[in-house]
């Protein structure tokens, strides 16, 4: 990844550079030699304007030229140049300066034009794979009528070449070292970026159950790495959180199978012992054994629904008349309870979107708590409602209530308000669990209200299944 990054770096910016470079160059250049040629024009115009007036002093006549020379014509040319004036003919009459090119050359490229304008015309020579920058003037008389001669100043170009020599260097250089420093510092940066990536994967391979509780370093800022060490951070909780309520509750349910468990053993001891000889003991120890072998298969059914509900696929194709298995379950119940009065109000024509089995094990196991917390002589009420979009379920009744410090707590696994009342009672401790689980699975809601000594009260809400009001489907 640092690699990754460096080299990344480091070819962009040196595509970039190069691109940038090229540019610099060209234009630079392209420029300097504008600049060379018009001082070479400039040059070559005064010369030829000193010589026709020059000529005109010497009061030599119109139609004929012998140049000027001396001091001034040297004083004409810098270093790495060379004025020639020559004849009509192209025949070198007089030069002044140096380059290295031979008086052959020179004539061999020089192209005199027929134009006799005082305007001096530029041209690049490219001689030995070299370049020479040259300007040409006509000499003519004052009036311009008759051409004497031509003036022709060459340029070695050498400043030019010199200083785009040395602008190449430091490009280079400068380019090579910014490339340098930038793949440097490119590896640096994503060394501190990925720092604390590399904790987590640190971390991560670390992690057993037995350390948990350990945490990422946060870095300070809103930027992707602090998010993610946050968010790992965070999932890290809430895997401890899950992990320790498993581990609960594989203890509470081994201590749930032990419980009935001991007691079989227990009484097969006794049974085997004294049990041929005292019927009575033989009579309770049957009893209990029946009891708690009972217990341990309704212990044993609701641990498989809660592991099973885990597993449940969610299928919006199941959908449920709840009347109809509120009325089931009240039918199966009411001739094992004579003692209760239980009483029905109905009123839902709509299909919720839940599986039918699913229902009757939440009805079910809220009705039965309700049979089984209430004292003889008491009702035992579940209503249903329309609203808009849900169907609200109500089961309330007038047993012993719940203390109001135990309503957060009653639905989770294995809670009993009263665990020697419950164990006594037969109740697993689990099926409130159930009932959270089922609603939740289904997005519903579920709320209890208790008055100790008066009464509860637990109240659902699921989602109406659209378009399944009159028909209904048999339980699965
Ligand atoms: P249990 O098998 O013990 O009934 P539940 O999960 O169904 O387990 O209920 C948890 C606890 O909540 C029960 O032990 C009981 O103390 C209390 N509880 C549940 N329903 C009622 C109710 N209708 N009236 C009074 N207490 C209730």
């Amino acid at each position: 990844m640092k690699m990754k990054v460096a080299v990344w770096t480091g070819t962009v910016l040196c595509a970039i550079l190069l691109a940038f470079n090229t540019f610099i160059y060209l234009t630079l250049n392209h420029r300097l030699i504008a600049v060379e040629e018009s001082s070479l024009t400039n040059q070559v115009e005064s010369v030829a304007q000193y010589q026709a007036s020059h000529l005109d002093d010497e009061g030599h006549k119109q139609h004929s030229w012998t140049p000027a020379t001396g001091f001034w014509l040297n004083e004409a040319v810098r270093q790495g140049e060379q004025l020639v004036l020559l004849n009509p003919q192209g025949k070198i009459l007089v030069q002044a300066g140096t380059t290295d090119l031979t008086p052959n050359q020179i004539k061999t490229n020089f192209h005199p034009s027929p134009s006799l304008s005082p305007a001096a015309q530029v041209d690049t020579w490219h001689i030995a794979h070299k370049v020479y920058l040259t300007a040409i003037v006509a000499v003519t008389n004052e009036s311009q009528s008759h051409l004497l001669g031509y003036a022709l100043l060459i340029s070695n170009a050498a400043g030019v070449h010199t200083y785009m020599n040395t602008l190449l260097v430091v490009l280079i250089i400068g380019s090579i070292g910014a490339v340098l420093l930038a793949t440097v510092a490119g590896y640096l940066v994503s060394a501190l970026a990925v720092r604390p990536i590399n904790q987590m994967i640190a971390l991560v391979s670390r992690i057993e159950a037995s350390n948990l509780d350990e945490r990422v370093e946060v870095p300070r800022g809103k930027d992707e790495v602090a998010r993610l060490a946050a968010t790992f951070n965070r999932m890290l909780v809430r895997i401890g959180r899950s992990f320790e309520q498993q581990t609960r509750f594989v203890a509470d349910a081994s201590h749930e199978i032990r419980t009935p468990l001991t007691t079989i053993q227990g009484y097969a001891g006794l049974l085997k012992r004294w049990g041929k000889d005292d019927p009575q003991v033989l009579a309770k120890a049957i009893d209990v054994i029946n009891r708690e072998s009972q217990r341990l298969q309704e212990l044993t059914e609701d641990l498989l629904t809660l592991a099973g509900l885990e597993a449940t696929v969610k299928q919006t194709s199941y959908w449920v008349h709840p009347d109809t298995v509120i009325q089931d379950v009240i039918e199966e119940m009411r001739p094992l309870h004579p003692e209760l009065h239980f009483v029905t109000h109905l009123e839902t024509e709509h299909a919720i979107q839940v599986p039918p089995v699913h229902f009757k094990q939440i009805m079910h196991n809220l009705i039965n708590n309700a049979v089984k917390y209430t004292p003889a002589e008491g009702e035992v009420n579940v209503k249903t409602k329309n609203g808009p979009g849900w169907v609200e379920m109500t089961v309330t009744d007038t047993g012993k209530g719940i203390p109001k410090a135990d309503l957060p707590l009653i639905f989770e696994r294995f809670y009993r308000v009263d665990k020697a009342r419950g164990r006594k009672e037969g109740g697993t401790g689990l099926g409130l669990a159930i009932v959270k689980e089922l609603v939740d699975l289904h997005e519903g809601i579920l709320r209890v209200k208790s008055v100790l000594g008066q009464g509860t009260t637990f109240t659902l809400r699921f989602p109406v299944a659209e378009g399944k009001d009159k028909e209904n489907r048999p339980l699965a």
